[in-house]
This record gives C-alpha cells, sequence and structure tokens, in this order.
C-alpha cells in the first residue's frame, strides 16, 4: 500500500512537468494482473503450496493441515498475506519463515501470532538482533513500513528441514549472495523454489545487482537456483513466478555483462583521462574514469538485451559498475 502509495505519488508529481525516455517494456516483464477490488492475488501453484503478489513483492505459505507455514511479510502487503490465507484455509499460522534480514520482505511478520514457530539463517538473527540496538543509526525497516519482527526462535547453519503435516521444506544456506543468510528455501513435493532479490524475472535485476553484498556469490547464485530440479521459482520481485528460462536469460545477461567489464576495464585509457582530468581531485579523476568503463560496458551490452528484459536500459550501466568494482577487488 505504501510502496503503491510513493509510486502513485511520483507518478503523478513527474507526469505533470516531465516526460521520462526509456525503452518499451517487453511483454514478459509484465506480472499478473492485480483485480483492484483486493490489490492481491493468491494462487495456488501446487498441492497446497500458494504464491501471494500485491504486484511489486512475492511470498508464499503452504497449508499442511496441521497449521500453515507462511514464509515471509513484505510490509507492502499490509495484512494483505492473512487475508489470503484466510481465503484458502482456516488453519492457524504455526510456523514463520524469514528468507533473509530485510525489512522490505520481512518487516510485516508482527502481524503473525506470537506463538508460531519463527526459523531463519543464523546470520539472519544476527542482523535482527541489531534492531534492538539503541544506538543504531535509523531504526530497522522504517521507511518500506517495516515495524519490528519477532526474533527466531530456531536457527540453523547449513540446513534444516522443516516437516508439519503433510509439507516438507528444506531450508538450505549456501553462503553470502545478497546478503549472508539468505536461504534456499525449497518444497520437494511441488519441486517449487524460493530464493529472494537474485533473479528478476523479465526485468533486469534492482539497481546494483539488487543491492548484492558479495557481488561473486551474486552471480554464483545463478548456478546455484539451477542446480535446484525446481519448475517454479518464487524470488520476491515483481509479480510473477519464475521459471528455469528466466534464469537462465538472466544468467546470460550476467554473462554478458562479465564480458564487456572486462573488456571496457582493459580498452578505457586511464592514462588518456588522467592526461584530461589532472590528478589534483582523485575523486574526479577515479569518477571520471569507472564512469567511462561502466558506460563502454553498457554500451557493449545494452544492443542485445534492450527487447528482451524490462529496465536494461535504466540499470545495466550501474550493474556494469557493481562488476567492474567486483573484477578490481574480489
Ligand atoms: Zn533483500
Amino acid at each position: 500500500m505504501r510502496f503503491r502509495a510513493i509510486i502513485l505519488g511520483l507518478a503523478s508529481l513527474f507526469s505533470a512537468s516531465m516526460t521520462f525516455a526509456a525503452a518499451p517494456v517487453p511483454e514478459s516483464a509484465k506480472g499478473v494482473a492485480i483485480p483492484q477490488d483486493k490489490s492481491y492475488v493468491v494462487e495456488e501453484v501446487k498441492d497446497g503450496l500458494y504464491w501471494v503478489t500485491e504486484g511489486a513483492y512475492t511470498a508464499m505459505f503452504l497449508t499442511t493441515g496441521k497449521g500453515v507455514i507462511v514464509v515471509d511479510a513484505p510490509p507492502s502487503f499490509g495484512d494483505k498475506m492473512l487475508k489470503a490465507i484466510g481465503d484458502v484455509t482456516k488453519e492457524p499460522i504455526t510456523h514463520v519463515v524469514y528468507s533473509h534480514s530485510h525489512a522490505d520482505h520481512i518487516g510485516g511478520a508482527s502481524m503473525y501470532p506470537k506463538t508460531a514457530k519463527y526459523i531463519a539463517h543464523v546470520e539472519t538473527k544476527k542482523r535482527l538482533q541489531r534492531m534492538k540496538d539503541a544506538n543504531r543509526p535509523f531504526p530497522y525497516g522504517m521507511f518500506v513500513g517495516g515495524k519490528p519482527v519477532p526474533m527466531p526462535t530456531i536457527t540453523f547453519e547449513d540446513n534444516y528441514t522443516l516437516k508439519v503435516g503433510n509439507q516438507v521444506l528444506r531450508l538450505e544456506y549456501k553462503g553470502n549472495d545478497h546478503e549472508p543468510g539468505n536461504i534456499y528455501v525449497y518444497a520437494p513435493k511441488q519441486k517449487v523454489l524460493m530464493k529472494i532479490d537474485i533473479v528478476f524475472p523479465g526485468w533486469t535485476p534492482f539497481k546494483g545487482l539488487a543491492i548484492a553484498e558479495d557481488t561473486v556469490g551474486y552471480l554464483k547464485a545463478h548456478d546455484v537456483i539451477l542446480s535446484y530440479d525446481f519448475e517454479k521459482l518464487i524470488s520476491g520481485h515483481w509479480g510473477r513466478l519464475a521459471t528455469r528460462n528466466d534464469v537462465e536469460v538472466q544468467k546470460q545477461y550476467m554473462q554478458d555483462i562479465q564480458a564487456n567489464a572486462g573488456k571496457a576495464l582493459q580498452t578505457v585509457d586511464f592514462y588518456a583521462i588522467a592526461g584530461k582530468v589532472g590528478y589534483a581531485n582523485t575523486a574526479l579523476l577515479f569518477e571520471t574514469y569507472l564512469d567511462a568503463v561502466s558506460q563502454e560496458c553498457a554500451n557493449l551490452t545494452e544492443p542485445k538485451w534492450i527487447d528482451k528484459l524490462g529496465g536494461i536500459d535504466v540499470w545495466t550501466k550501474d550493474h556494469c559498475y557493481k562488476i567492474v568494482m567486483a573484477i578490481r577487488v574480489d
């Protein structure tokens, strides 16, 4: 609701005064239609596993015969997750899984029952413990409408098998990528994988490789996702499920950016730029150089991808910058 209000607010603010130039968004980028009366969609993927979206975020829950397992609580949903669960079952919520610590995906979890079991990776718990720090620089998740969330009551290091009633979820950790503690949630019976903030089906990832904390881990995560036997991927954004093909396509796009970042680092001439900018202002010199490298990488990448994914002309240069920096230091 809040997210949508911000978007609509920005749209009306800007549409009066200016127009933005960007390539058309391809059909494959579009999410499911959201009915205006409910403003969310809940759909059974298979065998009691449901996905939910309000158009910007995706999350899931499972009915088990012995209580509901819910994974994540995007605050942008408001109480839509509770409504969506109520649409399909009378079972109470007994288990809550956090995919990772980010407030825009779990910051609404205080609406779930206090008596439920809360399950997360040990690194997620560590990050959430910072919520309680009175000296932290800003409150947890405030801008995205998040509130303090229940602390995980069950944590794990490598993997945890959650069996409730007739359902099984395999929770697995394969190392840092988007952030430490970002887990794979796999439903073997349904062949559904949930892995958040890596793949953006139909789109270029969110700015800065979706604010990945570990670029190498982020790039590797594409292969880890593909190593699972899944038919549908719940990826967190924007308003549809992802397929294996979506993951393959994004992997290819990332491989092109890596190759073109490498080429740009070899061809853009630092000393020629220094000759023009001078050495007196180091910040200006490096900014001019890195901007030129990122722009060259984007110029090499965009023509092939512009009509295949949404937002290519908006965020490719930023992904290039992030990968250029990783090539330099990782
Ligand atoms: Zn995140």
